[in-house]
């Protein structure tokens, strides 16, 4: 189980996130909604440990182990993946050997080349996608799709025990959302834990989230089961601030 307990974060002498408890629990597709710019990227990177926010106050565990003070690095290796909501091009790199080395980094085993193409292939096909996808250089020239589905790529090979996904959603059209879905609801097993960030019904009706949680300026306002989601799409966030 990852656990979040009274978190508080800042950014810039900014108080972001004013106290977020949440408990995000193996087996399940976690969904978070909310305003723009009401913090769920910013509890994301946190979750990874970027550097750049600044914890106040509060802990994250995951399973029972305080993991608040850990590197990206180390939060990686114990099987920790964000997709990133604006992913950055990479020059010179191509996304097999990229991949290869993010592997072999979150593994403590290195793996063969040609065990690692076998299993690029077999992702490649899964997820719909040409072989010579991977020969391209990460990111550059990608389209919004592209680069979305480089990430779920990325997420497949890795195959992490959490996998958050901020707004990996945004801008598809529906025959690579429904790539994209798949390509997650392929990665979930009893053991893993989803955290699916969106602003967007659709998603979630391939992906059918256990729990939704709504974040609003900071804090975690409503939570509830799939039913909320329409309720969402239907009325927006202004009743939920007025209640
Ligand atoms: P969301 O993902 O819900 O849209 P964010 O976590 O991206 O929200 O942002 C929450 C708030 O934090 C916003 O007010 C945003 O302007 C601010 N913020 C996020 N990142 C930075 C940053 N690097 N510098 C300054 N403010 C930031
Ligand atoms: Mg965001």
């Amino acid at each position: 189980m990852l656990e979040i307990k009274n978190l508080h974060v800042k950014i810039n002498e900014k108080e972001i996130l004013r106290g977020i408890n949440l408990k995000f629990e193996k087996g399940k597709i976690h969904a978070l909604m909310g305003p723009n710019g009401s913090g769920k990227s910013t509890l994301a990177n946190i979750i990874m440990g970027n550097p750049k926010y600044k914890i106040i106050k509060g802990k994250i565990l995951f399973n029972n182990e305080d993991i608040t003070n850990l590197s990206p690095t180390q939060r990686a290796k114990k099987g920790i993946f964000l997709s990133f909501q604006n992913p950055s091009e990479i020059e010179g790199v191509t996304i097999s050997s990229f991949l290869r080395m993010a592997l072999n980094n979150s593994k403590n085993k290195k793996i063969s080349v040609l065990e690692f193409y076998k299993l690029l292939k077999e992702k490649l096909k899964l997820l719909k996608m040409p072989e010579n996808f991977s020969e391209r250089y990460l990111n550059q020239g990608f389209s919004g799709g592209e680069k979305k589905k480089s990430e779920i790529l990325q997420l497949s090979i890795l195959n992490p025990k959490v996998a958050i996904l901020d707004e990996t959603d945004s801008g598809l059209d529906i025959d690579a959302l429904k790539t994209i879905a798949s390509g997650i609801n392929a990665l979930m097993k009893k053991d893993k834990i989803i955290i699916v960030i969106t602003h967007y019904k659709r998603i979630l009706e391939y992906l059918k989230p256990d729990k939704l949680f709504v974040m609003i300026n900071g804090k975690i306002v409503l939570e509830g089961g799939p039913g909320l989601i329409d309720q969402l799409e239907e009325k927006g966030y202004s009743w939920i601030e007025k209640k």
